[in-house]
């Protein structure tokens, strides 16, 4: 296995894996979408709330802001406690939750949570969970997807006209040593038009079944690169539990 940074941008980790299979990349997605652990507030107590908004639809907008995690400090189901106190006029912000834990905080502090007008308030204490992405949606660190790499073959009878050449609209392919090449497989984004405009049909596109692409972007309670190395812990811990279950057997 091989594994190489191919850009890292704010939230957002992009590498590419070669030498495994199509099984080992879901089960890595899985684990970061589902396994890996973050908090994200569960329980609110409403005190005051004259705001145009129900108290449930405010706590369901509460349960979706990323707060910041800290993994060596809080473990499954601990928890942190937070606050709320505002009187209008004013936009309650993200920035407004306070939070008893120094090492916590909101992600983003720009979201608007909901606009008070004139002698309108909202007092709430609320408590951020750790919890799992596989339990509810509010506990996924992350969107990740994957990609196999494209790979091209050109078959015999190319003329090497270049029409597939001049047609890629990212220009990654080019003619040496008298074949048409893919120079960088990790920038094509499999659109087709080079395979489309060969009238000889001398170029097809095949995905690489051992190498993947990932891009994996944080909400902002982990650094992306965080959550990809927690959840392979958590993979080779699951590998450890089951081989010590066989041997039992
Ligand atoms: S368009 Fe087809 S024939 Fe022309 S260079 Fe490309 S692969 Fe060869
Ligand atoms: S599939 Fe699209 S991006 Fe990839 S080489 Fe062909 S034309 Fe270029």
């Amino acid at each position: 296995m091989d594994v190489k940074k191919i850009a890292q941008k704010e939230n957002t980790l992009k590498f590419l894996v070669r030498g495994v299979n199509s099984e080992f990349a879901n089960s890595l997605r899985r684990a970061i979408m589902a396994d890996v652990p973050i908090l994200a507030i569960e329980d609110v107590s409403v005190y005051e709330n004259s705001s145009i908004l129900y108290d449930e639809f405010l706590t369901q907008r509460l349960a979706l802001i990323p707060l910041t995690t800290d993994l060596k400090t809080y473990k499954k189901g601990e928890s942190a406690k937070m606050s709320i106190d505002k009187e209008g006029p004013c936009t309650v912000y993200s920035k407004d939750i306070k939070c008893s834990d120094p090492k916590i905080e909101v992600a983003d502090k720009r979201i608007p949570i909901v606009k008070l007008l004139k002698d309108q308030k909202l007092k709430l204490e609320m408590k951020a969970v750790m919890g799992f992405g596989k339990e509810h949606a509010k506990w996924q660190p992350a969107v990740v997807s994957y990609r196999q790499l494209a790979t091209i073959s050109i078959g015999k009878d190319c003329d090497l006209c270049g029409k597939c050449i001049e047609n890629c609209a990212k220009k990654l392919l080019e003619a040496k040593a008298k074949k048409i090449v893919l120079e960088t497989p990790i920038e094509c984004d499999l659109c087709g038009k080079c395979r489309d405009v060969c009238n000889l049909q001398q170029l097809a596109i095949e995905y690489s079944k051992d190498d993947f692409l990932f891009t994996v972007e944080s909400h902002g309670a982990l650094e992306a690169s965080e959550i990809v190395e927690k959840a392979a812990e958590i993979l080779k811990d699951r590998n450890s539990d089951f081989r010590k279950e066989i041997k039992k057997l």
